[in-house]
């Protein structure tokens, strides 16, 4: 039996949690006797101070030296729980990106994961070692260090439980499980025992933080058993199932709240066939992940477009899109907003489930700016001052504290 297990940053912060981590990892080889990966974060806050660090001297730093920056924190972290393990009398190794042999393409900071060479591994397994792999970085074929986005500590787990067929993969963090929302934003948020892979999917993506979106599609896709639980309590933890193993289906499971977003907004755009390829390819080859498109429809030959962009891209949209300035009349971003969600797969066949949550946003006099949907979401921008309470509004409108 193989069992890969991922510490984030705040069960990975410091000695005395590092310290907890191991006593968590011998837990779990007496439990269960079996063979333990363990993918650990860099210590909590400790990417964000190596990016400061690197913005203070440019606001577009060097993205190949960004991913030698961050990856060290990982290195670190894993470093430390290999020697808390080995003071404990286990048989430990800390490996990096490039020693896991987590491959990815020669990109940086969101690489892709293009394979895993488990040989190194396997070999360290069968020798009888806790392997403690450091999360969020790979290595590219041209020997490049690379980073796999923000959060990709999930992911090099899903990715290492996948590859090397493991039995289990438990992302340990600091709450009890998946909520119906984020418990630090509604009290009255309920622990779920069990959601399908496409509705964490949906949470994931539209700002549920809890588990990184790409990994969520990684175990769906490689069919990973996943479990999302506390390193902190005793707690069972939520289930990431296939959505036949679950019973009662709620039309809503949950709401997401996603802070980071921005709108750019691009006024009187020459409207003729392929501007709008133009622009998004454009953005595209510059990695900027788009999410909501709006565009308005012509008048006088020309049209408005809104669409969002993650915060941390709004630096590299502007150096962008700056070649368009000339064909539009102006190009505004504004950071002020939130994307709030509801995700539930019960939305599929029952009607009604968006003027519920356009009735309760208007009653709390919350503008809605913009509105996207799929076939088991509904997403509306809203001004960030409102964003919890919009959340807030939205979880008991369903009551899914009930
Ligand atoms: P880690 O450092 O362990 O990777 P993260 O900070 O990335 O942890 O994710 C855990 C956080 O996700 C929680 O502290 C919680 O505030 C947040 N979160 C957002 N939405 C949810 C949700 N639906 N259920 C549980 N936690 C959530
Ligand atoms: N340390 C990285 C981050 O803060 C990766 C991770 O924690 O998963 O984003
Ligand atoms: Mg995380």
């Amino acid at each position: 039996m193989l069992i890969v297990q991922k510490y984030g940053g705040t069960s990975m912060g410091g000695c005395e949690r590092i310290e907890n981590v191991a006593q968590r990892v011998i837990q779990a080889l007496d439990h269960h006797k079996c063979g333990l990966v363990v993918v650990v974060s860099a210590m909590s806050g400790q990417t964000d101070t190596l990016l400061e660090y690197a913005h203070f001297f440019s606001s577009l730093p060097n993205t190949r030296e960004v991913d030698m920056l961050l990856s060290s924190g990982e290195r670190v972290s894993s470093a430390l729980l290999a020697i808390a393990l080995e003071s404990k009398g286990i048989k430990a190794i800390s490996l990096s990106g490039r020693g896991a042999g987590i491959i990815t393409e020669n990109t940086h900071t969101k690489a892709r994961i293009k394979y895993i060479d488990t040989n190194h591994i396997q070999k360290l397994l069968q020798e009888g070692y806790v392997v403690v792999v450091a999360g969020f970085q790979g290595i590219s074929e041209e020997g490049e260090v690379t980073t796999l986005g923000r959060g990709g500590s999930d992911l090099s787990a899903v990715a290492l439980a996948g590859a090397l067929h493991a039995d289990l993969c438990e992302i340990y963090t600091d709450v009890d499980g998946i909520y119906t929302t984020d418990p630090r934003i509604e009290s009255k948020a309920k622990k779920i025992d069990k959601i399908s892979y496409d509705e964490m999917l949906e949470l994931a993506s539209m700002g549920a933080k809890v588990l990184l979106n790409r990994s969520v599609e990684l175990a769906k896709k490689l069919k990973v058993k996943l479990v999302s639980r506390s390193s902190f309590s005793a707690s069972e933890g939520t289930l990431i199932t296939d959505e036949e193993d679950i019973m009662e289906k709620p039309i809503v499971s949950g709401v997401a709240l996603d802070k980071n977003q921005a709108r750019v907004s691009i006024a009187d755009v020459l409207d003729r066939p392929g501007i709008a390829a133009e622009i998004f390819s454009t953005l595209a080859e510059a990695n900027i992940n788009v999410d909501m498109i709006v565009q308005t429809i012509g008048r006088d030959g020309k049209t408005d477009i809104d669409f969002t962009i993650p915060q941390t891209e709004v630096e590299l949209a502007k150096k962008v899109l700056e070649c368009f300035k000339n064909d539009v009349q102006s190009i505004e971003y504004d950071c002020d907003i939130a994307k709030v969600s509801i995700v539930g797969v019960g939305m599929k066949s029952h009607s009604g489930v968006a003027s519920i949550a356009f009735k309760a946003m208007a009653k709390e006099n919350i503008n809605i700016m913009m509105i996207a949907t799929s076939e088991i979401k509904i997403s509306m921008i809203v001004n960030i001052k409102y964003a919890e309470l919009a959340v807030r509004t939205l979880h008991d409108v369903y009551a899914l504290d009930k």
